[in-house]
């Protein structure tokens, strides 16, 4: 058996019976990942040394009795998360050497209840971009076939899960980055509510939207990966001082009393045949598990793209300020100034997609066009807020799909930027609302590649997410049949 090709709840209950070891299943996924990380592409830094010595102490500590609930369980971090063993890269040439002094507290959560970290996956640089394509190092192919993007700016996460290469990964979302490479490559992922998840020692994009979340091969696998990581966090001012639920319990059969909303304006938004297709064949799915499908509106649903790009452009520009070529990451050579060494260092160690973003975000914040651009966009925000404020008055979940297309080919969107803005109309509403919403596997688009269901629900109902998404999942075959990379 294939130890790599085990869920975590599987491969959890197989350590707790004594069945498998920590080090036979890091051995596993260790020998996949020489196996297909030739043609999958998904990892920055390799952690094999570190995961076997993890491995090794999470079967001392089951031995003693003190197994965590993650104990001996291999798990991909997307480089933007900090991580004192490991450089954390950010996918850009300004981080490439960047060795940060500490654990992310999502890190530190993991390591305390036993996973062993298998290393550092790619993303978009500075988690900007959604096929992964912007990464300064090694773009990740979607294991489903090889000439199709994995998805981003977690596209290395999701990568990674679905080709065995750890068996779940912590992504970050600012605007659909877990959700979309999650729906990409056939796994599931959640963006938690904002503060439901600590963001210490994670490298800010946009702060007002940043989440971290897990992506995982399937919903019980996403519930236990939030509730350990869930949580107040005194590091984290944004963190919520709430209590953390035991999310596998709502994995239970039947939504019967679930009203899920089907927003109307989401359907004239270039959504691509087949992809509606599978989105009409899972609220038929859902409806069989007793949903009750009713109509909604979003009426500032046309306006809400605008608003992200220029809200997460103005924050990104304003965080990225502090690299700058002294503090740390990247430094020019030969700079006879000091306005030459931040001028230099970051013109060389950012790449065209940053740069583009900082100069757009900056101008937007600049005096004089402050109220016209972020002002207005943050008047916006308060809209679809609102809209969703009042959906939620006649529905408990709603239903879309996570992105109009499935996975694109290498190249294929890259060449048209505002193409690519466009096509996370259906996950930015969630970051702009501060709401769960999580992708779950819905079926293959025509072209045999995976086709992502997005849930959405109010304010700290993740529980109902699950709830859904684990009823919808049993309703789905293409679920667990992961693809084969290797054969490509
Ligand atoms: N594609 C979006 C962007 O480029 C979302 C990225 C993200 O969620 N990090 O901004």
């Amino acid at each position: 058996m294939d130890l790599y090709s085990l869920t975590l709840h599987e491969a959890k209950e197989m350590l707790e019976r004594g069945d498998i070891t920590a080090v036979q299943l890091t051995q596993s996924v260790l020998a996949r990942m020489d196996a297909v990380e030739g043609v999958v592409k998904a990892y920055i830094t390799r952690n094999d040394e570190g995961a076997l010595t993890a491995a090794k102490q999470a079967d001392d500590l089951r031995r003693a009795g003190k197994a965590g609930i993650l104990c001996g369980l291999p798990i991909s971090l997307k480089d933007v998360l900090c991580t004192a063993d490991m450089k954390t890269t950010c996918g850009s040439k300004m981080l490439e050497n960047f060795q940060p002094p500490y654990d992310a507290t999502v890190v530190e959560k993991l390591k305390n209840k036993g996973a062993v970290i298998t290393g550092k996956v790619t993303m978009d640089e500075f988690a900007m971009g959604s096929s992964n394509e912007t990464c300064a190092f090694n773009v990740p192919t979607n294991p489903w076939n090889s000439k199709y993007v994995a998805g981003g700016s977690s596209g290395g996460s999701a990568a990674s899960v679905a080709a065995g290469e750890c068996l779940a990964s912590l992504g970050s979302d600012t605007g659909g980055s877990i959700r979309q490479p999650a729906s990409f490559c056939g796994t599931v992922g959640i963006k938690p509510t904002y503060g439901r998840v600590s963001r210490y020692g994670l490298v800010a994009y946009a702060s007002s939207l940043d989440q971290v979340g897990p992506l995982t091969k399937d919903v019980t696998d996403c519930a236990l990966m939030l509730e350990a990581i869930a949580g107040f966090d005194s590091h984290d001012s944004t963190s919520l001082k709430q209590k953390v639920p035991t999310y596998s319990e709502s994995l239970i059969d039947g939504l019967q009393g679930i009203r899920i909303g089907i927003p109307k304006e989401y359907f004239g938004l270039g959504i691509r045949d087949d992809v509606n297709k599978v989105v009409m064949d899972s609220l038929d799915k859902l409806k069989d598990a007793g949903a009750e499908l009713v109509e909604i509106s979003l009426p500032h649903t046309d306006y809400s793209l605008a608003a992200y790009y220029l809200i997460a452009m103005a924050e990104a520009s304003s965080n990225l300020a502090r690299f700058d070529g002294v503090r740390y990451g990247f430094r020019a050579e030969d700079c006879d100034s000091l306005d030459k060494l931040y001028s230099k260092s970051r013109s060389l160690g950012f790449g065209q997609e940053v740069k583009k973003r900082i100069l757009l975000g900056t101008y937007a914040l600049s005096s004089g066009y402050y109220d016209a651009y972020y002002k207005k966009a943050s008047q916006v925000r308060s809209l679809v807020r609102n809209d969703f404020n009042e959906a939620f008055a006649k529905c408990d979940l709603i239903c879309s799909a996570v992105s109009p297309v499935p996975a694109f080919e290498f190249g294929d969107m890259s060449k048209d930027p505002l193409a690519i803005y466009l096509s996370d109309i259906l996950t930015i509403p969630a970051n702009l609302t501060g709401m769960p919403s999580i992708s779950v596997p819905g079926g293959l688009s025509t072209d045999g590649l995976p086709v992502g269901i997005q849930l959405q629900a109010p304010h700290l109902k993740e529980d109902l997410l699950f709830k859904a998404g684990w009823n919808l999942e049993k309703r789905v075959e293409m679920v667990g049949n992961f693809p084969k990379p290797e054969a490509q």
